[in-house]
């Protein structure tokens, strides 16, 4: 059976991600980054998704690189994580710094050793919060170095980054979950990580849009709902 790695924080996105990995027949290797997130719900949240797919192994790393830097609202607790925030192209207090670079590089890592074809990481460019790690000229600068440095494609088993939520709405995003039968009820996208989501940060806000665009019931609880 084929190989593909999913970087999977127990969101949304990502675990949509492992739903289209799944109904493609990958045999799936779930990657989650304990990173010094303002919580740990992430991470109970990926390990319930990667149970839900039975996976084989599922490797969660403990790394304290961001942790140590800071300079991101998630990742410091000097920085308060925005709420009600209208959502521009700025880059918002959440970003950390170059996350997503650092994540793929050992997830190359990772697909080179267990000799895995595929990455899926759940990048959005649309409905995103404005993370420059997260635009498809990233993505496609990315991908020629992973070509460049990595000793797959000279073993005949080149390895290629998916990411099938780029172009996708949030709302695209969730009815694509629902076909492929992903497990929506067990992410969590709340910043704050309380026992319940906030429904006020960046990524509730966007999360709630993309449920009622697309005329899905959410599964989760919230604090503060209201109907936007
Ligand atoms: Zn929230």
């Amino acid at each position: 059976m084929k190989k593909s790695i999913v970087i999977l924080s127990g969101g949304l996105d990502s675990t949509v991600c492992m739903s289209v990995a799944h109904s493609k027949g990958y045999e799936l290797y779930p990657i989650t980054f304990s990173y010094g997130q303002r919580h740990s719900r992430e991470v109970e949240q990926a390990k319930k998704v990667a149970k839900y797919y039975s996976c084989a192994r599922h490797l969660i790393l403990d790394i304290g690189f961001f942790r140590e830097i800071g300079a991101s609202a998630l990742t410091s607790q000097e920085i308060e994580v925005p709420t009600n925030r209208h959502i521009d192209d700025e880059i918002p207090l959440t970003y950390v710094p170059f996350r997503n670079a650092v994540f793929l590089s050992m997830a190359v890592g990772y697909a080179e050793a267990i000799g895995a074809e595929k990455i899926y990481i759940g990048v959005n460019a649309l409905d995103y919060s404005g993370y420059p790690d997260c635009r498809p000229q990233f993505i496609k600068a990315f991908q020629e170095a992973v070509n460049l440095g990595s000793a797959a494609p000279q073993k005949g088993c080149p390895i290629a980054i998916e990411t099938p939520l780029l172009s996708l709405t949030k709302a695209e995003i969730v009815k694509l979950g629902v076909k492929n039968g992903a497990p929506l009820h067990l992410t969590t996208s709340c910043y704050n990580g309380g026992e319940k989501a906030c429904g006020i940060c960046d990524s509730c806000q966007l999360r709630l849009k993309g449920f009622k665009e697309a005329g899905v019931e959410d599964p989760i609880d919230y604090e503060d709902y209201q109907q936007k």
